[in-house]
């Protein structure tokens, strides 16, 4: 999802409690978030050498742990003090860290529980997701026929180490030659993308899907919508439909990785008049701002 690219050789990666170097950062293969995909994790980014938002991540790294109940072996100051110090570790200032939560060491059974301790580790590195041309001229994207996880299955604000319902609309995206793709719940709503959260413009209206609808609880989204509205902006959450995109006047994603990146065209509409349009530019600004601490 998040291409990070690391510092190589001179990496440090925290790994239970310990700093170690990249190539000694091993976990074996009888933990359960290899064999089942069973555990959670946060991306988080760096601006100016702070570390954006964390406490918002660690409480949602901890409410996705309660729902599939993880025991996350350590306190949230004490894991918020580990990511700090992974990003001083490796003199990231501008970067990307990865925040993972595994079962641990298990048996080769399903039953959790026989994991005696979660493992923990976090990778700081760099990240640049989209080329910068590709936010001054919008993406295309598709609509993924893989339908967003039922919300009595994996509910979709867990950010779990299974991504496997995403990544199957992500393969659909890359084999029509585009990089995302908007997914839409078991009731024909729109959900998500497979990163991301989606807004639009409608009359000069935002509207975004509620987290109901099938979304990640994204923290990119939730500034935004606060960015906007100290534009005085009308942010609206509601049900959208395959429709309400193609007739949309604007169209932005938002995300850790992606940040703020206009829509211009999916499923061959086009979106606006093809170019990333004026409530998009004003909140990809906003945003940068309000992420180097530069707000008005
Ligand atoms: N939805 C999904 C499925 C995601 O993986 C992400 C990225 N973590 C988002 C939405 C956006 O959330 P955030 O702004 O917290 O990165």
């Amino acid at each position: 999802m998040c291409p990070i690219k690391g510092h190589f050789m001179t990496q440090k990666i925290w790994l239970d409690g310990n700093l170690v170097d990249s190539k000694d950062a091993k976990i074996t293969v009888f933990d359960h978030g290899l064999l089942y995909g069973d555990g959670v994790f946060e991306g988080i980014r760096v601006y100016s050498g702070r570390v954006f938002e964390l406490d918002a991540h660690i409480t949602r790294l901890y409410e996705s742990a309660k729902a599939i109940r993880l025991v996350i072996s350590m306190s949230q100051a004490d894991l918020a003090r580990a990511v700090r110090e992974t990003v001083e570790a490796n003199s990231v200032r501008e970067g990307y860290i990865r925040l993972v939560v595994t079962r641990g060491v298990g048996t080769l059974g399903l039953n959790p529980f026989v994991c005696e301790k979660s493992s923990i580790f976090i990778i700081a590195g760099s990240i640049q997701l989209y080329p910068e041309e590709l936010y001054e001229k919008g993406m295309k994207i598709i609509s993924a026929t893989t339908v967003r996880n039922h919300p009595l299955a994996i509910p979709p604000q867990v950010k779990s180490l299974n991504y496997l319902n995403n990544i199957l609309a992500k393969i659909e995206a890359l084999d029509s030659n585009v990089p995302e793709a908007v997914m839409y719940n078991h009731e024909g709503y729109v959900a998500e993308a497979t990163g991301d959260n989606v807004f639009i413009v409608k009359k000069g209206v935002i509207h975004t899907p509620p987290d109901e609808a099938g979304a990640l609880g994204g923290i990119t989204r939730g500034i935004v919508i606060k960015l906007a509205q100290q534009e005085n902006l009308q942010v609206v959450e509601k049900n959208l439909t395959r429709f309400d995109l193609y007739v949309a006047d604007e169209f932005f994603l938002t995300g850790t990785a992606a940040e703020v990146i206009g829509i211009v065209e999916i499923d061959g509409r086009i979106i606006g008049d093809g170019k990333p349009g004026p409530v998009t530019s004003l909140l990809r600004r906003r945003f940068f701002e309000y992420a180097h601490g530069k707000e008005k």
